[in-house]
């Protein structure tokens, strides 16, 4: 006789993409699986599995039975330089083949520890872009549910998207209405993510191919969303992948305490988390413009310029983050050939790298956020109840927007017109102006007319995400339906083995 599997006996394997924002949602992922009772097990590789130790340390100190474990990254072997273990540390973006290379290397070593597992593992949540976990998981007859980091609303936008693509009707030119949505959606294809507008640069389209047709073949998909926020979306969704999606979002929102939020992800470059607080209590409620572009984006100087005068041009108290690295020492320049951080040291605050972001946003002097449309900062303002700036960047941040925009009504655009790839920012000159910047804060931060109207909903919003994961929220009961799918699919499994094992005795 077959019988149910104990919670603590489901081992949920969680293979998050070695990049920062899918890293980031992923071991938000893990500890709220293992908070309702199962056994989660980590897959990641030394350098990258060091930037959320201290987290996942306090949730199994905590009693979550969550296990990290390290494989080797082969980074010189596939031609990336020594150390290079994270997208985000791929030198100019032009080592992407190579850096897939190295993830597709991981697959070996997995299966062999899939293999000494205990408990055996029951599924793969595998981030989309993994593309070899399909493979792993038709070797060990387990499911596999996929993770792209992206909306319900995305993904249908996406869908109607491929048709067109394939039917060559995608114009040239000119803006289109996305067809078979619940709402008027209007783009262009320069701003349409790689897979409908490619990059010159970096010609990755083959890998493209094979991760979507490894994500099309997975037995569902799970979304940092929840579904208040964007039911028609999921209902569409729903019907395309025969029922299997799970919204569980937001993610962030399973970061309690200040410490869990100051230390997702990388570690800030802040020294005192004390002493940012400390500079937000000093502001008015809703007063501080918080502009933030991901873990990702890049802006050239003259871009930089332009956001840097509308920004100071607002008169709002500000934190404006700088990412480090390749190309930003023009901009490090301009600051101080300018004098702009001493023209507005008094109410703006520069922070080099990494900021704590979900921290940051939590805080009730935060009154925008100027926001490049990731989808995990996308989320994470929705959850903060904070109306948005919104200047979209690269991949499908023109579709975030556009839901924000022209969906949610949480938000007013500075007006960018296309797609920066990665890798290519230095190609685009002034897209935005300083006036543009300056005219989307007003019209956000104004307390009185069209402002006023989208910090009420963006506060409604921030409310329904808080309830949706809560006990009986939506996407806490879809955690524990997602486990439930998990365990009879574990015991229909067990009854076919011992069915087949019966007529082996029998013949
Ligand atoms: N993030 C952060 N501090 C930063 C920059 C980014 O905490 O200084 C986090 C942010 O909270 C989000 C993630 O990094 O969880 C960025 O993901 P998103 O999807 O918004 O953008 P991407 O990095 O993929 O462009």
């Amino acid at each position: 006789m077959t019988t149910v599997p104990a919670l603590a006996d489901l081992n949920f394997v969680v293979i998050p993409l070695l990049s920062t924002s899918h890293l980031i949602p992923l071991t938000d992922m893990a500890k709220l699986l293992a908070q309702q009772g199962v056994t989660v097990t980590l897959v990641t590789t030394p350098l990258n599995a060091a930037r959320f130790t201290a987290a996942i340390d306090r949730a199994i100190r905590s009693g979550l039975v969550i296990r990290v474990v390290e494989l080797q990254f082969r980074a010189k072997e596939a031609g990336l330089p020594e150390g290079c273990e994270n997208h985000n540390d791929v030198p100019g973006l032009k080592y992407r083949r190579q850096f897939f290379a190295a993830i597709d290397m991981l697959q070996e070593q997995a299966e062999k520890l899939f293999e000494e597992m205990k408990p055996k593992p029951s599924c793969i949540i595998s981030d989309a872009y993994v593309a070899w976990t399909a493979e792993t998981a038709d070797k060990f007859q387990i499911p596999r549910i996929v993770f792209d980091g992206m909306s319900c609303f995305t993904q249908m936008c996406m869908h109607s998207l491929y048709i067109m693509r394939d039917q060559n009707k995608i114009p040239e030119s000119g803006p289109f209405v996305i067809p078979d949505l619940p709402d008027r959606i209007e783009v262009t294809k320069a701003q349409l993510p790689p897979h409908f507008n490619p990059a010159r640069a970096i010609f990755i389209q083959d890998i493209r191919e094979k991760i979507r047709t490894a994500q099309n073949r997975a037995y569902g998909v799970v979304i940092n969303t929840f579904e208040e926020l964007e039911q028609r979306y999921v209902d569409k969704f729903q019907k395309l992948k025969n029922g299997r999606v799970w919204c569980i979002g937001p993610l962030s929102l399973c970061n309690n305490d200040d410490l869990d939020k100051a230390q997702r992800g990388n570690k800030s470059t802040f020294d005192k988390e004390d002493s940012l607080t400390k500079w937000l209590d000093s502001w008015q409620p809703e007063s501080v413009v918080f502009a933030c572009f991901g873990s990702l984006g890049r802006m050239t100087v003259v871009q930089f310029v332009e956001l840097a005068l509308g920004l100071e041009a607002s008169g709002y108290p500000f934190i404006l983050v700088i990412k480090a690295g390749e190309g930003q020492t023009p901009i490090e320049g301009w600051i101080s050939e300018n004098g702009f951080e001493e023209r507005t040291k008094e109410r703006g605050l520069l922070i080099r790298d990494w900021t704590p972001q979900v921290l940051i946003l939590s805080h009730p002097a935060i009154g925008g956020f100027l926001t490049h449309c990731g989808w995990n900062s996308t989320v994470e303002g929705i959850s903060a109840g904070v109306p948005m700036i919104t200047w979209p960047l690269f991949a499908e941040q023109f579709l975030n927007e556009r839901f924000l925009v022209h969906v949610l009504n949480i938000a007013a655009g500075v007006g960018s017109q296309a797609i920066v790839h990665l890798g290519e920012e230095e190609k685009f000159e002034v897209q935005v102006t300083n006036k543009a910047v300056t005219d989307a804060i007003e019209k956000v931060m104004d307390k009185e007319k069209e402002g006023n109207e989208m910090r009420k909903r963006a506060r409604e919003l921030g409310e329904m995400a808080k309830r949706a994961v809560e006990g009986d929220g939506s996407s806490y009961l879809n955690v524990t339906l997602l486990i439930k799918e998990i365990q009879d699919f574990q015991l229909n499994q067990s009854a076919k083995n011992a069915n087949a094992q019966a007529c082996d005795v029998l013949v």
